[in-house]
């Protein structure tokens, strides 16, 4: 084990990304690729689940 050595999770897969100046230039991402995943999803908005599904609540007021 190696002191000084900071880990963090890749927020996209989850992966450990060694945190260190140089070694992982897209940190916290672990590579271009899900940095632009993370952001891409963030410009097309699928980070918001939309709740507009309506349970079917109104069966249970007839009873
Ligand atoms: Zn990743």
């Amino acid at each position: 084990m190696v002191l000084n050595e900071i880990q963090v999770h890749c927020p996209t897969c989850d992966k450990i990304v060694s945190w260190h100046k140089g070694r992982s230039p897209y940190r916290p991402f672990c590579s271009e690729r899900c940095r632009l995943i993370d952001l891409g999803e963030w410009a097309s908005g699928e980070k918001y689940i939309p709740s507009q599904e309506k349970v079917s609540e109104s069966d249970e007021d007839q009873r």
